[in-house]
């Protein structure tokens, strides 16, 4: 897999478009157990992205992934965006221009540490950690792309049982329970996005 400037592209794209595509499905999540501003807070941010797409596109891997970082914390807003900003930026600096899988995996490892530390969060807590956690596990364990993909999507229905304890949602306790988590099921939906282009 070579990071050129069109796979950048198309990755950014691919990742852009899922996350508008899904706008409202978010937003009902969160809607559900928080503020329902979870979809416009992400649709807001990854038009952003996408509107600085060739700019982006133009960066190398690292300085990309750190722009868009920056773009997310300016752009989303919420709990979610210094988050999601926080795991691009964090990536950006881990990562060389041309990363091979252990390097992958090593900055895959820094960036959850990074979402952790902001949020002073962990997994089991009902949040998108619970999704990224697990598919950091499934790709050191050497998944391919479909098989991570689905480990993301199949983390982020298994927060439905789970309470709250961080995040607004945490202001329900209980109530919290049987619903899945906005921000896990975003994560998800980056994670497929990715791995679809990472297949092609
Ligand atoms: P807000 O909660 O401020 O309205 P969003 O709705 O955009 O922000 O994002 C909510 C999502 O952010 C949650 O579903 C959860 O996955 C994630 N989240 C919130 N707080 C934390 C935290 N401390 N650590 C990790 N993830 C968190
Ligand atoms: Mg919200």
């Amino acid at each position: 897999m070579t990071f050129d400037d069109a796979f950048r592209r198309r990755l950014l794209a691919a990742l852009a478009e899922r996350v508008i595509a899904h706008a409202d499905e978010l937003t009902a999540l969160d809607s559900a157990i928080g503020d329902g501003d979870h979809g416009h807070n992400m649709k807001r941010g990854f038009e952003a992205v996408r509107d600085s797409l060739d700019a982006f596109a133009a960066m190398k891997l690292p300085e990309m992934l750190k722009a868009v970082g920056m773009k997310l914390v300016s752009t989303v807003g919420g709990a979610s965006g210094p988050l999601y900003g926080t795991l691009f930026m964090a990536l950006g600096k881990a990562l060389p221009e041309q990363p091979n899988r252990s390097e992958f995996e090593a900055a895959f490892a820094q960036g959850l540490a990074a979402v952790k530390a902001r949020g002073k969060s962990d997994v089991g807590q009902k949040t998108m950690l619970d999704v990224l956690a697990p598919a950091l596990a499934a790709f050191a364990a050497g998944a391919d792309a479909p098989a991570l993909a689905a480990e993301a999507n199949r983390a982020a229905e298994a927060t439905a049982p789970l309470r709250a304890t961080r995040g607004r949602a945490s202001f329900l306790g209980e109530r919290s329970i049987g619903h899945v988590d906005p921000g896990a099921r975003s994560s998800a939906l980056m994670i497929s996005a990715i791995c679809e282009e990472w297949t092609r």
